[in-house]
């Protein structure tokens, strides 16, 4: 352990911001790096538990005690090869996950938890820096060839467990890039694209074969597929966009948050030359529908582009501020979540049900209206409250709905099934009803998250190379494998 008492002596700090009047400038990221002796001395605020709780919260079961005692004395090549010893790509989650880890964290049940997602970010940051982060090429091959269908986190992930163990990896996607939601859902100002090119150039070089452009059922044929690969693993995503079906859906200016995002992702990668009129929210009144990450992205990038004003309508309640006595630790925390993007301007509604768009005589929204709503435990549904009808003015709205699952048409053509969810059915060892086609990601799991994600693809490429060669060696969270 590191400093005896570290979290008596020091503060948590969060990774400060550019001003928002700046930030709003660019779609660029903008956090401010913390001095290195700042970073020491947060990692000193671990208590180095005998059960640490942070291990269980962490899906990839990272060594957050190793790294943090690590990086409280100096040695930060160390904790970057602890780090990478469970997370491909801490440069991912280190910006982007809501650490279940910091929830889980013992020291915050008395104080403001180890702020265990700064520490990871700024280690793997240290290690590209330092050119510490080199492709490491298998020594030999197996003669095994793999084709991962889907580049998000979930196939990069696989891919490169699976390339470590010889395997000769092809990674397909059918967009023009590779990174699935990382690349085209979530906005540059919190993933800057060059974080995702950095890591496929070292995937590139470590002999991941990558295609892009081909969509697996029509660019590329399942039976040449299945005929020239070993094994199959798909990862897919959940991409299937949650609709609202209220009256007036279908007028001009109610767009999909997906599209919205893709549209804007593609415009600052200078793929399109401007704006399409329909994607973009300049001097527009613009109500985004849906509270989670996605309807924060599309709030963060509205206000990019100039938005009159930005309204986010959310159906649940508000939440309590801090913990109530029904949502103890270690459990994740429902409490209000306050992102970057919500801090640069936004009105936020809970509550709010929207029953049915207006449009103008063209057909294009003009505004809309809403119920309140209240949460019914006994019977378990939102019920509508008398009186509470409202319209509101607006030129834009944007559906942040999520998503219901993955498209059918490839694992109807696989013959492949899926679960009562909707996802891909797969076995424990995430095994599809054929022996040689897995499954990994939100496809299988729902939609989720990113440290999901990379936890999915770890844990299918081991059962993928123990169907190849019988056993595997590749690390499974908190085992080693089979040694
Ligand atoms: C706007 C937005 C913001 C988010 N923000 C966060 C966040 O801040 N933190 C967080 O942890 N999570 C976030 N998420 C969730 C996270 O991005 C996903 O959980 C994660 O990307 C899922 O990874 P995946 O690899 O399973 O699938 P995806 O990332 O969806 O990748 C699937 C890939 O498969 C490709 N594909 C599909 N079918 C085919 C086919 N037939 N042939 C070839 N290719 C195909 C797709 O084009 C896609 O590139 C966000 C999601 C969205 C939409
Ligand atoms: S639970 Fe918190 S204090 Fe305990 S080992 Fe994990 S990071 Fe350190």
């Amino acid at each position: 352990m590191g400093k005896v008492k570290g979290f008596k002596e020091f503060k948590r700090i969060d990774e400060e911001y550019l001003p928002v009047r700046k930030r709003l400038k660019s779609y660029k990221e903008f956090t401010l790096k913390p001095k290195e002796s700042e970073l020491n001395s947060q990692a000193a605020r671990c208590m180095d538990c005998g059960v640490p709780f942070c291990h269980s919260g962490c899906p990839l079961g990272n060594l957050i005690p190793d790294f943090n005692d690590l990086v409280y004395n100096n040695k930060w090549k160390e904790a970057l090869d602890v780090l990478h010893s469970t997370n491909n790509f801490p440069e991912f989650t280190g910006r982007l996950c809501p650490a279940p880890c910091e929830s889980a964290c013992v020291l915050g049940i008395i104080d403001p938890p180890v702020s265990i997602e700064l520490i990871e970010k700024h280690i793997v940051e240290r290690g590209f820096k330092e050119k510490w982060i080199v492709p490491k090429p298998p020594l030999e091959r197996t003669g095994k060839k793999v084709a991962i269908i889907g580049s998000g986190p979930a196939g990069l992930a696989a891919a490169q467990q699976l390339n470590s163990s010889g395997h000769t990896i092809t990674v397909f996607e059918r967009d023009n890039k590779i990174g699935g939601l990382l690349r085209y859902g979530i906005p540059d100002f919190k993933l800057g694209k060059n974080i995702i090119d950095r890591r496929v150039n070292i995937l590139t070089e470590e002999g991941i074969k990558f295609k892009c452009n081909i969509e697996i059922g029509k660019e590329l044929k399942i039976q040449d597929l299945e005929d020239e690969f070993d094994a199959i693993l798909l990862a897919t995503g959940s991409t299937i966009k949650r609709n609202l079906e209220i009256p007036g859906n279908k007028l001009s200016g109610v767009i999909q948050a997906m599209d919205f995002l893709t549209h804007n992702n593609q415009y600052v990668d200078g793929q399109l030359k401007k704006h399409s009129e329909k994607f973009n929210a300049k001097g527009k009144k613009v109500i985004v529908i849906g509270g989670g990450d996605t309807g924060s992205d599309c709030i963060g990038t509205s206000n990019r582009h100039g938005a009159k004003d930005v309204i986010n309508f959310e159906l649940a309640g508000k939440p309590a501020d801090e913990r109530t006595s029904e949502n103890p630790w270690p459990y994740w925390p429902f409490t209000l979540k306050t992102s970057s993007s919500h801090e640069e301007g936004v009105e936020r509604e809970w509550s709010v049900l929207t029953k049915r768009f207006i449009g103008d005589k063209e057909d294009n929204i003009i505004g809309l209206e809403t119920v309140k709503v209240e949460f019914d435990k006994e019977k378990k549904k939102f019920i509508e409250i008398e009186n509470t009808t409202k319209r509101w003015d607006c030129d834009l709205v944007i559906l942040a709905l999520g998503f219901t699952g993955p498209e059918k048409e490839l694992p109807s053509k696989l013959d492949i099934e899926l679960n009562e969810r909707g996802n891909i059915s797969a076995n424990s060892e995430y095994q599809t009803k054929k022996n040689n086609i897995f499954t990994a990601g939100d496809c299988r799991r729902g939609q989720s998250l990113i440290v999901w994600a990379i936890s999915e693809g770890r844990e299918a490429s081991y059962h993928v190379d123990k169907y190849l060669m019988g056993s595997s060696n590749l690390p499974r969270k908190n085992s080693l494998g089979d040694l």
